[in-house]
């Protein structure tokens, strides 16, 4: 069972200037900082951290929007890169946050789900009905909808037209960056469940991009703990759930609202913002915030193994153990 894209020791570093003239260089961000991971096809990996920890630069490395720093990410075996043809660019689309930006209001909806059509190939109307009516149909919005503008539509069903978008050409990855962040709670769960129905009919693989552990557990297969840039823990979500081991997993699974009050008392409050990355401690990246933080942490962890397919970056965890 080959993956269906493969990551391998992927960074991506931007010298940090100061000044608006002088741009004086004072530093270097490590935003993708050695990761290393492979998709299998028809599995949706989680991949959660905070904002700033580097998952939105994987997801333009990913989709071959920027270049690498160094390490390699190949699709099927091809590697990903900004000049890579397009016809293995159509195969792996991107999902965005924003519903409100992402799509041009000036254009009705036939216009931008059609759009990569445009660019990819020279359809004709029938050609196209054949090809987006369907969609249409499997992200819940009716062909009515083809008709009208972005602004007739709410949140939700503007982030339906975006998904409808990605998919009319027959995409066999889709990244999905913080899709439903944007989404008031209420319409969340509906698209999430979208995903899920979509996965199942279309055979999608998805990399799902949160900071919402809640949702995070909810849509994936694996999950891959980001922070500052580097992976901290990944794990298939029965091993994650069953057995986190890092200290910052737990304190993402703590801030998994419960309705019991007393599990809520058990919630591992973080100290402090997440460091600039300009000045990442060397290290574990984590400690100035572990509540567990030793001596030894001023060494950096590498990734061991804990169980099958699961790995943690930490010094608390030792090679072969599985508890
Ligand atoms: Fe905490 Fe040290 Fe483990 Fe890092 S290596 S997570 S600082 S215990
Ligand atoms: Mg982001």
């Amino acid at each position: 069972n080959n993956p269906i894209l493969e990551v391998k020791e992927a960074r991506k570093s931007y010298p940090v200037t100061k000044g608006f003239i002088s741009r004086k260089n004072i530093g270097t961000v490590k935003a993708v900082d050695n990761v290393s991971f492979n998709l299998y096809k028809g599995e949706t990996l989680g991949v959660i951290g905070e904002s700033g920890c580097g998952k939105s630069t994987l997801a333009k490395l990913i989709m071959g929007l920027t270049t690498l720093s160094g390490g390699e990410i190949r699709l099927k075996g091809e590697p990903v890169r900004p000049d890579m043809p397009l016809t293995m660019r159509r195969n792996i689309q991107m999902i965005f946050q924003d519903p409100y930006s992402s799509l041009d209001p000036r254009m009705n909806v036939r216009r931008i789900v059609e759009e990569p059509l445009r660019i990819h190939e020279n359809l004709s109307k029938e050609e196209k009905n054949k090809i987006v009516l369907p969609i249409m149909e499997q992200v819940g919005l009716s062909a009515g909808a083809l008709d009208k503008f972005p602004h007739e539509f709410s949140g939700g069903q503007r982030q339906r037209i975006g998904i409808a978008r990605a998919l009319v050409l027959n995409p066999e990855v889709i990244v999905c960056d913080e899709p439903v962040s944007a989404l008031d709670v209420s319409i969340q769960a509906q698209v999430l469940n979208l995903f899920a129905s979509l996965k199942k009919i279309r055979g999608l693989t998805y990399i799902f991009i949160s900071h919402d552990m809640s949702v995070i557990k909810h849509v994936s297969d694996r999950i891959m703990v980001m922070y500052l840039g580097q992976v901290m823990e990944i794990s298939s979500k029965r091993s994650l759930f069953g057995n986190a081991r890092h200290p910052y997993t737990q304190a993402l699974m703590s801030a998994i609202p419960e309705p019991n009050p007393a599990a809520m008392k058990n919630r591992i409050i973080l100290k402090g913002d997440l460091p600039s990355p300009i000045h990442a401690p060397a290290g574990c990246p984590f400690q100035s915030r572990c509540p567990q933080a030793m001596d030894k942490c001023r060494i950096k962890p590498e990734l061991k193994q804990v169980g099958e397919g699961h790995y943690v970056a930490c010094h608390l965890v030792n090679e072969g153990v599985v508890s």
